[in-house]
């Protein structure tokens, strides 16, 4: 498997990595690294043009004030890139204000921060509290669990599909039962904890799309440390730890 590279490109890592979200590109090269699969990691911040030559595109949770810069600048310079990715079927994750960036809009009082409407949601910052806590979702193919805190409410359009059910916790809104938004490989979720690094199944999952092979194909690695992240982040949101995955 030596001759595949997994290319990653992470969106301002510097601006969006709210509740350690670059755990996620760790856990991504660490289980590449593990099965000699090659890894590249390239960062694109403020003010760079962004060309879509990556297999997976990362963007974690940031502050209101940061996830502003960054809007203006993935409408900018970046947009482009991502509809061709997600047109090719490359992964594209969005996390939490990562999630939200990747939807139409982002709405807060008088003001509207523009999304580049890759999935068809769009999220508004009403009066209430913050959605916080830990959460468990149910996937298609299994259930991830970790921990959420978001003022926006993200609302799905017609066609679009959730990532999954929420089993506990808030999810998109705190009421639909729909957590995350996912259109073929474009999949944004609330879901920090970090996300992977607390469901080593969906990981795997997201680098054998990535890299075309299909799951069953990936070297199986000694996930007794990973497993037990995962019973534990189910656990902390009451779920049976029984009920895995992947
Ligand atoms: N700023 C956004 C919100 O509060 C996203 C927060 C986050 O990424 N955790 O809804």
């Amino acid at each position: 498997m030596t001759d595949r590279v997994l290319r990653v490109c992470a969106l301002y890592p510097d601006l969006m990595n709210i509740y350690a979200d670059r755990g996620n590109l760790l856990m991504l090269e660490r289980r590449c690294r593990w099965r000699s699969i090659g890894f590249e990691l390239t960062a694109s911040s403020l003010g760079e043009a962004l060309r879509d030559e990556f297999d997976l595109y990362y963007i974690g949770g940031g502050q209101d004030a940061d996830q502003r810069l960054c809007a203006a600048d993935l409408l900018a310079l970046k947009a482009p890139a991502l509809h061709s990715a997600g047109a090719r079927d490359a992964v594209v994750l969005g996390v939490c204000g990562g999630y939200q960036l990747l939807g139409h809009a982002y709405e807060l009082a008088s003001e509207r921060v523009e999304g580049i409407g890759l999935l068809d949601v769009h999220t508004v910052r009403e009066d209430g509290p913050r959605l916080i806590g830990s959460v468990a979702v149910e996937l298609a193919d299994g259930v991830i669990a970790g921990f959420e805190n978001h003022g926006g409410r993200t609302y799905l359009g017609a066609g679009q599909a959730p990532l999954g059910r929420v089993l506990r916790g808030h999810g998109n809104d705190g009421r639909s039962g729909f957590e995350g938004a996912r259109t073929r490989n474009v999949i944004g979720t609330y879901v920090h904890g970090p996300l992977l690094p607390k469901n080593a199944w969906l990981c795997d999952r997201l680098i054998a799309t990535a890299v075309g092979l299909d799951p069953s194909a990936l070297a199986v690695l000694d996930d007794t440390l990973e497993d037990a992240a995962h019973a534990t982040a189910l656990r902390a949101a009451g779920v049976d730890a029984s009920r895995s995955t992947g």
